[in-house]
């Protein structure tokens, strides 16, 4: 090899040792301060705005019932089973009222395929019925308020708060949301309230609705709880858990 082309190779090899070097920094949490991982956070954040621009809900409704109603089938099961099952369930019974007058048994099967249907069906009935006696037929819009409805925690609070009312009171933690926080070294544990209160401190408010869209479409479509996809992934640089 000629001189020149040495100088070249060693150059480029330097080259590849500082990037190598930068991400490694990027995506290391074990020194990390609160600052820098603040820091990380948002450079997460904006490069899934430009992968999931336009990420939303992926629970189909008309309106904040319908919404409620699908997010609590959703417990246990694929948003794609529920889509399935509300349109026959939204037909036998359109509104608040006609699911409050409802025979238990007649939601039980029209729900069945969703999985863990009896207790799904009673907080349907449940909480219709509630909406009805308490709040006038309309599904309240405050978070303290949903939280007294039958199958109501604050991942379904927050999935009507945020994706209907447009409010942000939290942030959804479900399945893809605790597992990729975790990847991504942003949340640990296996405590949905904690890793809430986590990551409400480490993203902007105004972020919290849209970081759980993104990040559920993410782990649908990369980060995936066998097999994530590192190579493919637009996090790999700033995360610890990547394998590339
Ligand atoms: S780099 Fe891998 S583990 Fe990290 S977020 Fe991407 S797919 Fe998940």
């Amino acid at each position: 090899m000629a001189p020149g082309t040495d100088r070249a190779a060693e150059a480029l090899a330097q080259a590849c040792r500082s990037v190598t070097m930068a991400e490694m920094r990027d995506a290391s949490t074990a020194e990390e301060t609160p600052e820098e991982r603040k820091r990380r956070s948002r450079k997460i954040l904006r490069r899934l705005d430009r992968e999931y621009p336009a990420a939303e809900c992926a629970l189909r409704h008309r309106s904040a019932w319908e919404l409620l109603v699908a997010t609590i089938l959703s417990a246990q099961c694929t948003d794609a089973r529920v889509n399935k099952v509300t349109p026959d369930l939204f037909a036998a019974y359109p509104t608040v009222q006609d699911m409050a007058l409802a025979p238990l048994e007649s939601i039980e099967d029209l729900v069945r395929t969703t999985g863990f249907f009896r207790n799904k069906s009673k907080s349907l009935k449940g909480a219709a019925e509630r909406i009805v006696s308490e709040y006038g037929g309309e599904v309240p819009s405050r978070m303290e308020q949903l939280l007294t409805l039958p199958g109501v925690a604050r991942k379904t609070a927050n999935v009507v708060t945020g994706t209907w009312f447009g409010k942000a009171t939290g942030v959804v933690v479900d399945t893809h949301v605790q597992r990729i926080s975790e990847r991504l070294g942003l949340s640990a544990g296996k405590d949905p309230k904690k890793i809430e209160r986590v990551l409400m401190d480490l993203l902007p408010r105004s972020r919290w609705v849209m970081y759980s869209h993104q990040i559920i479409h993410h782990g649908r479509a990369v980060c995936k709880a066998r097999q994530p996809r590192c190579q493919a992934c637009t996090l790999a640089r700033l995360c610890p858990s990547a394998e590339v």
